[in-house]
């Protein structure tokens, strides 16, 4: 089964035989006036007498994916971390979504215990899984929330039960940020946008120093209502 809206995206194509560019954007438009990912796919994919059965993604497993990735060595998890975290704050083509970003918190509250430095991972591995993780955060909100040409607009009425908690805060962070406040990744606490640094709110960039890098942030996320992920030992 497909596990990112790149892999469902691609088998549609080829079983389409139309050019995955021309599916792409076909998707997106109709995801565009409010259409769910499946919902389009399937919409394609019965136009052309195929079994819109067969084209599906499960966000269990997605979450099950990206747990696995984050819970492999916690250097990597780190710099994967910081790595988004920048992506979002980018402006433009670069920028990775907010709503994503907000779906990649609640799974770094979901891993614990993660090994320190087990393994060394190369520069070229940790690209690999940023990528990864991207592609699969990308795809978990587009199917867990509901979306319309304003984007997240609720929570999307298939949405499995156990992922309702992540979808709700997901929804909740976006619909503030649209309203121009920010939830700090530290302490949770909601600030005016223009004011963070580095997603953090002002205090809790001032309890760490603007020497130490993006990585450090993370350290720290989700603050005191994290209960596994984070220099808890020392
Ligand atoms: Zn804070």
């Amino acid at each position: 089964m497909s596990l990112t809206a790149r892999e469902l995206l691609q088998r549609l194509a080829e079983d389409t035989g139309v050019t995955y560019p021309v599916v792409a954007k076909r998707v997106n438009r109709m995801m565009e006036r409010g259409k769910g990912l499946l919902e389009s796919v399937q919409e394609i994919a019965e136009e052309n007498k195929l079994n819109p059965k067969k084209y599906r993604i499960d966000p269990v497993k997605i979450v099950a994916e990206t747990e696995k990735i984050l819970r492999e060595d916690y250097t990597q998890t780190l710099m994967i971390s910081a790595v988004l975290g920048q992506m979002v704050e980018a402006r433009g083509k670069k920028r990775f979504p907010p709503p994503a970003f907000f779906a990649f918190i609640e799974m770094l509250s979901m891993v614990s215990d993660v090994p320190r430095d087990t393994k060394s991972e190369t520069s070229a591995e940790i690209e690999e899984r940023t990528t990864r993780i991207i592609e699969l955060m990308t795809t978990l909100v587009s199917l867990l929330c509901e979306w319309s040409e304003k984007g997240v607009i609720g929570v999307a009425t298939d949405c499995p039960d156990s992922l309702r908690e992540v979808a709700r805060a997901v929804f909740r962070k976006t619909k503030l940020l649209q309203g121009g406040l920010w939830t700090c990744i530290s302490c949770g606490n909601i600030v005016e946008a223009k004011e963070t640094r580095a997603l953090m709110c002002l205090d809790c960039d001032k309890k760490i120093s603007s020497a130490h890098s993006i990585e450090d942030r993370f350290e720290s996320l989700g603050g005191r209502d994290r209960i596994g992920y984070g220099r808890t030992s020392e």
